[in-house]
């Protein structure tokens, strides 16, 4: 008789957002007078720029046409996106990574799950808590995390990094040394960022110790401070010990679109040689089988003037929602931090309250919906995560709410 994966086993509890959308679902049927407002989506609500739609229909007529029809994709992505992004990501910031660097995918989520096939079993992870779950749950289904301690919410072979106020939510470097660093800056949850000496730190003691760091920069169109570092190879010897990530979805509204990419360095190499480039390319070649031509196609459109305008027009719509909720519940008498290079907005919970009775009260007494603290990992108890990516109208009608409970 066949047996399930014994590492899918392990994975505790339902996911996050499950249990949010139920809890929603549950108060709205029972108060159905209610007008319930959600702040707790990481998901745009903007359509697509008309720049974008414009490149999409032009590249569907041109699937109708046998002269311009496209098949599959070159696996690693077509060529003209793939310079267009080494140009206006990398050249352009004074980078230098080459196209063949980049290799293009459906998205961001995919890649930061998958990139861990590609290290060996036993590698050691380190996480910041809270984290975006992804990182922990995908190399809990390599079996790389040991066992689960449901008290404490952690598993024995993570080296954890906790993001407290005391250091502006940045991890401090950890006392254990692990192979593989998740770091995503700006940081989804908590909003926070690092300054480039701080991440340059990182870098040197990556190639100190021979640790990779997987930097997942999915919200780096947000950033609005000078000093935070946009791409991870703007630190001097990045290109020894950094996977950088990238998502058109929080820059350009492509979460129901599909687009991302990776880079992998040609000089990333293992202990003992080994090309990471050349397995990421081999993996892929297995695995994937390319991003849609048309989607493609969007994606380069997204780096033309208009494109680049459009864009930028709606992540500083979704900004200026952040300032309306950060500065609102400042004015409440919250503490408040993030909001400033990212959509998100991380608040200490009032009176000392859980997550989840925060969580509660809120959906009682304003009608509004967040995302506990708690659910990225246990340093984000008593604290709660309010996002930028409502309608105005409503982010405004929310932040009046929560003023007046
Ligand atoms: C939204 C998000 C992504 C992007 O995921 P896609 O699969 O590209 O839509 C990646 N990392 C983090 C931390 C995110 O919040």
């Amino acid at each position: 008789m066949f047996k399930a994966n014994e590492n899918y086993l392990k994975l505790p509890g339902s996911y996050l957002f499950s249990t949010v959308g139920r809890k929603q679902r549950e108060y709205s049927a029972a108060h159905p007078d209610k007008k319930v407002i959600r702040l707790s989506i990481g998901d745009v609500t903007q359509p697509l720029a008309p720049a974008i739609i414009e490149r999409l229909h032009k590249a569907v007529d041109e699937m109708a046409v046998a002269e311009t029809f496209k098949g599959y994709a070159p696996d690693l992505g077509y060529e003209f996106l793939r310079n267009t992004i080494a140009k206006n990501d990398y050249a352009d910031r004074g980078v230098d990574i080459s196209a063949d660097e980049i290799f293009v995918s459906d998205g961001a989520k995919s890649d930061s799950a998958n990139i861990q096939e590609i290290f060996t079993a036993d590698s050691k992870i380190a996480v910041c808590d809270p984290v975006y779950p992804v990182y922990v749950d995908s190399n809990v289904m390599a079996g790389r995390t040991g066992t689960y301690d449901k008290n404490t919410e952690l598993w024995s072979d993570v080296i954890y990094m906790p993001c407290l106020a005391d250091n502006n939510f940045a991890p401090e470097l950890p006392k254990e040394t692990p192979d593989i660093i998740y770091l995503c800056f700006p940081n989804n949850p908590t909003g926070a960022t690092i300054k480039k000496d701080q991440l340059q730190e990182w870098v040197d003691y990556a190639n100190k110790v021979g640790a990779v760091i997987i930097y997942d920069a999915a919200y780096e169109a947000y950033i609005s401070e000078e000093d935070v570092p946009h791409t991870i190879y703007e630190c001097e010897g990045a290109k020894t010990c950094a996977i950088e990530l990238k998502s058109f979805s929080k820059n350009a509204g492509f979460t129901g679109t599909r687009l991302g990419y990776a880079v992998v360095p040609k000089n990333l190499k293992d202990a003992d040689g080994v090309s990471m480039h050349s397995l990421w390319a081999r993996r892929h070649g297995t695995k994937f089988n390319g991003a849609p031509y048309i989607v493609q196609a969007a994606g380069d459109a997204v780096y033309s003037d208009e494109g680049k305008a459009q864009t930028k027009a709606q992540i500083a719509y979704y900004m200026n929602n952040a300032k309306v909720i950060s500065q609102g519940l400042k004015d409440a008498g919250y503490t408040v931090s993030g909001g400033v290079n990212a959509p998100y907005i991380w608040l200490k919970t009032p009176n000392n309250m859980s997550s989840w009775d925060f969580f509660d009260y809120l959906l009682e007494n304003a009608n509004v919906v967040g995302t506990p603290g708690s659910g990225f990992g246990p340093s984000g108890e008593g604290y709660f995560r309010l996002t930028a990516f409502g309608t105005y109208e409503n982010t405004v009608e929310a932040i009046e709410r929560i003023k007046n409970m």
